[in-house]
Formats: C-alpha cells, structure tokens, sequence
C-alpha cells in the first residue's frame, strides 16, 4: 500500500495534478474518486483524460452513468453513480463486462454502486479546503509501479 496527500490549488492544477496521476497508472486501473458533491472529482478525471493524449471534451457522466473514451493505446470508462437509483441500471450499461475489459476505470461515487464494485487499485479521497483541495491518495503496490504486465 502506498499513500500521499497534497494540496492541490485551483482548477489548472488540479488538471495537471490528473495528467501527472496518468502517468504512474497501470492500464486496467480500477480508481474510487471520492468527495463530496464539487470536491473536483470530475475535474481530476479530465486531467486523467488529457494526461493520457484525449484532446476532446469531457463531459461529467452524471446521466449517462458511464462515458468510454478510446483513444491512442488506451481505453478510459468514466463512470459515476450520483444518480443511481437501483442496481438493474447497472446491469443495463453492461457493468461487470465493462469492469473486465483492459481499460482504466474512473469512478466517481463508487458507494453509490450497491456493492457491485471489486476492491479498487487506487482510491483518491478529495476534500475541499479553503480555496483549494486536499488530495489523498492509496494504492495498492502494482498500481503504484505502474505494472502494464
Ligand atoms: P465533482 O465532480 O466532485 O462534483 P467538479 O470536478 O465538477 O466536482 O468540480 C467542482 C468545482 O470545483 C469546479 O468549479 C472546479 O473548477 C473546482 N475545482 C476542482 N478542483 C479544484 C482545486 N484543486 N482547487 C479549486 N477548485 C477546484
Ligand atoms: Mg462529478
């Protein structure tokens, strides 16, 4: 297990702090991005997203529950469950194929997911402080190494 906090100072940072996580991240990651409602979850996934070469929009898949993004070498699913409301929805977008493809899966709100979910790799907490936010990160050892084995 490793684990790191940092403060992370506006908007642009938090981007970069993204693009700077994506380098270190094994290809099939399985990453909790926890926090309250504005914590920055979504912005960290845009910096995962651009870190990674997606050059497009990325947009919060609060209604959709999951966006893919497939691009260069990698495949990215964003997911986030704000507004789930029973477990069939999960079988609706296909859930368990999507979590055992190769492909780095962002999940905001992985509580909300009725238990559905494995043991992630990396768990990034992140709450607001003053005008900034407090990032706390663990991960689990090949994550950590970035192990594309
Ligand atoms: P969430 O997905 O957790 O609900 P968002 O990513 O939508 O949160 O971000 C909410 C707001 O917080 C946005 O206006 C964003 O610019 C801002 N924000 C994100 N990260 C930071 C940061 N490190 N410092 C200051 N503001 C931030
Ligand atoms: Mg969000």
């Amino acid at each position: 297990m490793n684990a790191q906090t940092e403060f992370v100072l506006g908007e642009a940072a938090m981007l970069e702090y993204g693009a700077a996580m994506s380098k270190l991240m094994a290809d099939d990651e399985l990453v909790f991005l926890e926090g309250e409602l504005g914590a920055g979850k979504t912005t960290l996934a845009r910096g995962i997203l651009r870190g990674l070469g997606f050059p497009g929009h990325v947009k919060s898949p609060t209604y959709t529950l999951v966006e893919p993004y497939e691009f260069a070498s990698h495949l990215v699913y964003h997911f986030d469950f704000y507004r789930i409301r029973d477990a069939e929805e999960l079988e609706y977008i296909g859930l368990d194929d999507l979590l055992g493809e190769r492909a780095i899966k962002l999940v905001e709100w992985p509580e909300r997911a009725f238990g559905r979910l494995p043991r992630p790799n990396r768990v990034v907490r992140i709450r607001v402080e003053n005008d900034g936010r407090i990032i706390e990160q663990t991960c689990d050892d090949r994550a950590a190494t970035g192990n594309r084995g």
